[in-house]
């Protein structure tokens, strides 16, 4: 079996590595139910390599590189990544079951955030201070934070990934990205093209491994200066604390349940169009994913009509196949999760629209897309992120109680209102308690757009031309100007 599977190694230092304990695990394609790959079972020993080789690179040839020659590496991978778009996309497909036909979407574009960051590394500019005493001229340089540890989750990985490493090499930092154990190959896959790119060794370093240890050996690492992750508001927290410890800062981008708001005079073809695509895409497993149907009592019948339509029209199957619209649940304990939560909602006595089984005539990890009325404020699969094709509706009758639903539940990632009055729309849209807010639109995202939490969806913001300075440290450097010796007991 073994020697059928594709095998992976990690980078560090530059070169292509096993694990120093010698150990792999398979990474299954959920679509098949089969392990496909074979991936290196790196512990904290590898972190600790990799860890060390960041440290090293930052004290040679990329230490000292200028802002314009890191954007000329950062373009040469950017222009990479769009020649191996397909293969990286078949890696990402095969991996966590996402369509191909999102993945080669989201894999051509993917070099642009390398091109967009390049565009910055050669921008960061320090400032000239005016200072109250004369004696001292004052400015401030943008240095790079150091060693960052890049931790991502199945969902995306490369996007997630990216939206880490393009702003860290753009500020000069090194990097060591650990992937999930769920989904780690296309970022082996990517690890190739950094070498390709001319990147010193060390500069980006890829460590993989079954356990959690991995990777909380490395948001712990005292030879980290700066974490940033995606994934669950539970581990999101553990890598907080463990970050805490260092003293370090932390990016993090963690869960969602976030709200469709639709009014009564939405378009509401338009509306369901949304609703479909916020929740079924990517078969709901995006930390956006807009979860909760938060509809107008006079529009709620009309609406979930036509979502369940859509939803039951939806074709799941094979997500190599250009046709499909839905692919399985990414792997085994998500599939099980996602079932559970349709069980909870069932029993706090929520009715199915549509879907709410899974659909094993399909092998792999299906789930039939779920649309789920007679839910609440205070039902299970309201209140906690499913990552899963389901959505709860529930509705709503003025202004003030969409709003006060829309912000209910302890996540604030993203949310949407549909309307086609622009004083409500832009008046809700400011009351929403959200990072990212879409007026008539769901689910679009850009290099240069701020993505990121309010409330336990994270801290800080990604994308952007500000994710770049959270990459940096900003230092203050006085200059006396007069030779004068100064009184040594007073504050200058
Ligand atoms: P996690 O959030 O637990 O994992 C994300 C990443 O963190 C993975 O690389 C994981 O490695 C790593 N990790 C795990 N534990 C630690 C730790 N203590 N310190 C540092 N890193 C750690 O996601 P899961 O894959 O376990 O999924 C759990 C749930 O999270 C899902 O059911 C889903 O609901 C939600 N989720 C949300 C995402 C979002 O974007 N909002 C993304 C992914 C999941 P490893 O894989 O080896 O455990």
């Amino acid at each position: 079996m073994t020697e059928q599977l594709e095998q992976f190694r990690m980078l560090i230092e530059g070169k292509a590595v096993d694990a120093i304990s010698g150990r792999t695990f398979e990474s299954e394609n959920p679509f098949t139910g089969q392990p496909w790959a074979l991936i290196p079972d790196g512990g904290p020993e590898d972190v600790d390599a990799a860890v060390q080789a960041a440290r090293g690179a930052l004290d040679g040839e990329w230490g000292t590189m200028t802002g314009f020659g890191r954007a000329r590496l950062m373009r040469l991978l950017g222009d990479l990544i769009t020649v191996n778009a397909d293969r990286l996309a078949r890696l990402e497909v095969n991996d966590s079951g996402k369509l191909y036909r999102e993945m080669i979407g989201q894999l051509n574009g993917l070099g642009g955030w390398y091109q967009y960051y390049a565009g910055l590394a050669d921008k960061l500019e320090g400032r000239q201070i005016p200072s109250p005493n004369p004696n001292y001229l004052v400015y401030t340089r943008r240095e790079p934070v150091g060693v960052v540890a890049a931790i991502t989750p199945w969902n995306s990985p490369l996007l997630l990934m990216t939206w880490k490493l393009a702003p860290a090499l753009a500020a000069g930092c090194t990097v060591v990205i650990k992937p999930s154990e769920h989904a780690p190959a296309s970022t082996l896959g990517f690890a190739e093209l950094i070498e390709q790119a001319g990147f010193p060794p060390g500069v980006v370093n890829v460590v993989t491994g079954s356990s959690r240890e991995t990777g909380a050996a490395l948001a712990g690492h005292p030879g980290v200066d700066k974490v940033a992750f995606t994934g669950s508001t539970a581990t999101g927290r553990a890598v907080a604390h463990a970050a805490a410890e260092n003293l370090n800062p932390v990016t993090l981008e963690l869960g969602g349940k976030s709200p469709q708001v639709v009014f009564a005079d939405a378009d509401l073809a338009a509306a369901a169009n949304g609703v479909v695509a916020g929740v079924f895409a990517a078969t709901g497993q995006t930390c956006m994913a807009g979860s909760r149907l938060v509809v107008h009592a006079d529009v709620h019948d009309e609406l979930v009509r036509l979502v369940a339509e859509r939803a039951s029209r939806i074709k799941l199957g094979d997500p190599n196949d250009p046709e499909t619209e839905m692919g399985p649940v990414a792997n085994g304990p998500q599939y099980r999760k996602v079932l559970g939560y349709l069980e909870t909602a069932k029993a706090e006595g929520a009715t199915v629209a549509y879907g709410g089984v899974a659909d094993s005539g399909l092998g792999g990890y299906f789930v039939q897309p779920t649309v789920l009325t007679g839910v609440g404020p205070a039902s299970t699969v309201v209140r906690e992120e499913v990552f899963g094709p389901v959505l709860s509706a529930y509705t709503f009758t003025t202004e003030d109680e969409a709003v006060k639903l829309a912000n209910d539940p302890p996540y604030g990632l993203a949310g949407s209102v549909w309307t086609n009055d622009v004083r409500r729309a832009h008046r809700v849209a400011a009351r929403i308690k959200a990072g990212t807010v879409w007026i008539n639109a769901y689910r679009v995202v850009a290099p240069s757009v701020p993505f990121g939490g309010y409330k336990s969806s994270g801290l800080g913001r990604e994308n952007g031309v500000d994710a770049v300075n959270a990459y940096t440290e900003n230092k203050s450097v006085w200059v006396e100007l007069s030779g004068q010796t100064r009184d040594p007991f007073t504050l200058g």
